[in-house]
């Protein structure tokens, strides 16, 4: 007994020592950034994405950073093949990647690569056909009903409208409560059903085309903050051939990223993009349905 307990010891203490020496079990993930025209600057934000994620000892991060806005794409190709997973921390316009940038990405998507949609990377492309169909939902750069319907829930139930109207708005940033419509996903099982997200943009009146999309979880848009009157959706799944798509319209600025709400749920949809599975316990500290909570570092 006592042989088997200390050679299962060993074995465990192999096993740990040899998923820390090696470095190919870790989740590959390409953090794309480089264009982000408006109000995210992508500067501040990478490295703490990058943060959140190599500290769950899951993912080994690339950052790649692409040609500045109007400057020259043609020696720009990366490898997506390499990844397990892209995180897009890019909002652009229509006209910046090259045909050849576009189908490729494309391919990696559908042949079974992983995404994850960070909040503004939802403003870009709006006439991008593959990357709508990636995002479900998007607002801004002029889309309007050619984009799809406004997707959202009024009264416990999913609702697609096609009503004319422009895309995308969001009121003061205030604290807000998420509620989780999906309990048994990967990404949200064990997770409080309703959690309060530190003070953000809480995004409204997007629209797009929703197919093959799961919406996970969603925020009541408060007329009284220039909102909809509507539940919004907040955190969705979605696949695009083999592949699979995290989307989190949460994270406008540093603030509202230091929630630890944001950030489980951001590692918890990075892993489950690249793997179909998430391995990570929910912190302690999680926000409750009251409470916001905050990472004070
Ligand atoms: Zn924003």
């Amino acid at each position: 007994m006592k042989k088997t307990i200390i050679s299962s010891f060993i074995s465990i203490t192999c096993a740990v020592l040899l998923f820390g020496a090696d470095a190919s079990s870790a989740i590959r993930v390409m953090l794309l950034d480089g264009q982000q025209a408006r109000s995210h600057p992508w500067e501040p934000t990478s490295p703490f994405l990058i943060k959140i994620l190599e500290e769950t000892g899951l993912f080994e991060v690339d950052e790649v950073t692409s040609p500045a806005m109007g400057e020259d794409f043609s020696d720009f190709k990366p490898d997506f093949s390499q990844y397990q997973v892209i995180v897009m921390n890019y909002d652009t316009d229509d006209d910046q990647w090259p045909e050849e940038l576009k189908t490729a990405f494309e391919q990696y998507v559908s042949n079974g690569g992983g995404l994850v949609v960070f909040h503004g990377a939802d403003n870009s492309f709006p006439g991008w056909e593959a990357y709508n169909l990636m995002i479900g939902v998007g607002g801004w750069r002029n889309r309007d009903e050619n984009a799809g319907p406004y997707w959202y829930y009024k009264d416990g139930e999913l609702i697609a409208d096609t009503s004319s109207g422009r895309a995308g708005s969001h009121g003061a940033r205030l604290p807000f409560q998420i509620v989780n419509r999906v309990t048994d996903h990967p990404i949200t099982k064990g997770l409080p059903e309703a959690w309060m997200h530190a003070a953000d943009e809480l995004y409204a009146t997007l629209r797009g085309p929703g197919k093959n999309m799961t919406i996970l979880s969603t925020a009541y848009s408060d007329p009284d903050n220039r909102g909809t009157d509507r539940d919004e959706p907040i955190l969705m799944v979605l696949s695009y051939g083999k592949g699979r798509i995290f989307h989190t319209v949460l994270g406008h600025d540093i603030p509202a990223m230091s929630c630890i709400g944001f950030i489980t749920t951001f590692q918890r949809g990075t892993e489950w993009a690249a793997t179909g599975e998430v391995t990570q316990e929910v912190p302690a500290d999680f926000p409750t349905a009251d409470t916001v909570s905050i990472r004070d570092e």
